[in-house]
């Protein structure tokens, strides 16, 4: 089926956090991110969100990707009619870079696609890849850095008691090991992790042996945020599994630290990996290289975490990933009716077609700060 689009529509929005997150990189108060809204020549919506944050994180920032998306990716999109979202992957080659701009204008396309085939994304993503998804998926949680120890323990005990599958604590030199030892302590069956955000090197590789027998799940990204080589020398010296997180900007990224045994598990964004396209080939060969993954957040609201969750329900997710209720981060999410979390601790992965959530755009106009909409003839 071929899909014209007519219209694309962004908007950058803030919303408040409901409480301050903190990991290595800084503190977060309220997320600033953009949302892409497509619209077909039949009237078909789509939407996607960037997945970023500052600086700190990326160099791409909610003003470099409004920059390429208005002024190169939404041009490439409009180019031609498309019958797979993959078809404009490929015409998005034509910018070097700008992964979390990419996959969030895919990401609409996607939306479009799974509603043009009356599917949810969830069985779309079934139906292009062949294998199965689930319809529920196990969610942990991500708990940033807290004032003390004492007050971590407080904390994960209330996440403990809602239900997450599992509990990744975030680290800095200084509040490491203190604080996971505090944790397993208090808790010595449940399933922790931690993750580092990039803020240690290899000579901190003691305080990496000294979490090696507290049984955790994973260190996630202990060393550089683009390094492969230095992760592939600390592997060896520890039992405990490395997850790979900021390191992972492509297959071929994911190809290359598989290949130097750089770590044994990892964590698949799909912004930054470049889209749900770039996803699927990192869940792919992960799979077939017995590397399990599970998918990360960027406190996205409903909107992007529909997208998380379709993605996460492929087989090669056997890890619980961090896909909070939406009341975790917002008081208010901008979809309806919110991801709630079921006793289970697991997330519905939605049935309707497309995302399968419904976006109340008062909502969005209400956080937006600027809004563009280009028409596809204004540009041909
Ligand atoms: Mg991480």
């Amino acid at each position: 089926m071929s899909i014209t689009l007519e219209r694309i529509e962004m908007f950058h929005i803030a919303m408040p956090l409901l409480a301050p997150f903190e990991t290595s990189f800084g503190v977060t108060t309220e997320r600033h991110t953009l949302l892409v809204k497509a619209i077909t020549r039949d009237g078909v919506v789509g939407w996607g969100e960037w997945a970023g944050d500052g600086p700190g994180y990326s160099y791409e920032t909610e003003h470099t990707a409004w920059h390429i998306l208005k002024d190169y990716l939404i041009p490439l999109a409009f180019r031609a009619p498309f019958s797979d979202p993959r078809d404009v992957v490929q015409r998005f080659r034509a910018v070097r870079g700008h992964n979390i701009a990419k996959a969030a204008l895919e990401a609409a396309l996607w939306d479009i696609a799974a509603q043009q085939a009356g599917l949810s994304l969830a069985a779309y993503l079934s139906q292009v890849t062949g294998l199965p998804t689930r319809d529920r998926i196990p969610v942990g949680v991500s708990i940033g850095i807290q004032p003390s120890p004492e007050a971590l323990v407080e904390r994960v005990a209330g996440f403990l008691e809602q239900g997450y599958q599992r509990i990744k604590i975030k680290i800095k030199p200084g509040r490491d090991v203190t604080d996971a030892r505090a944790v397993r302590r208090a808790f010595p069956q449940a399933a922790l992790m931690v993750d580092a955000n990039s803020a240690y090197t290899l000579q901190d590789v003691n305080v990496f042996k000294q979490m090696d027998d507290l049984g955790l799940m994973m260190i996630e990204q202990p060393l550089d945020y683009d390094d492969i080589y230095d992760h592939s020398q600390l592997q060896p010296q520890l039992n405990t599994p490395i997850c790979l997180d900021e390191s992972i900007h492509s297959p071929d990224h994911a190809r290359a630290a598989i290949a130097l045994g750089a770590c044994r598990i990892i964590n698949i964004k799909q912004g930054r990996s470049g889209g749900l396209t770039h996803a699927l080939a990192i869940h792919n060969m992960c799979a077939a290289a017995g590397v399990p993954v599970w998918c990360g957040g960027m406190l996205e609201s409903g909107i992007g975490r529909a997208l998380n969750v379709a993605l996460a329900a492929l087989p090669n997710f056997t890890l619980p990933g961090d896909l909070s209720a939406s009341n975790r981060y917002y008081a208010e999410d901008l979809i309806d009716p919110p991801f709630t979390l079921e006793a289970d601790g697991t997330l519905r992965v939605p049935q309707q077609p497309g995302l399968g959530v419904n976006v109340i755009e008062q909502r969005v106009r209400r956080a937006t700060l600027q809004h563009l909409s280009v028409r596809s003839d204004a540009i041909q």
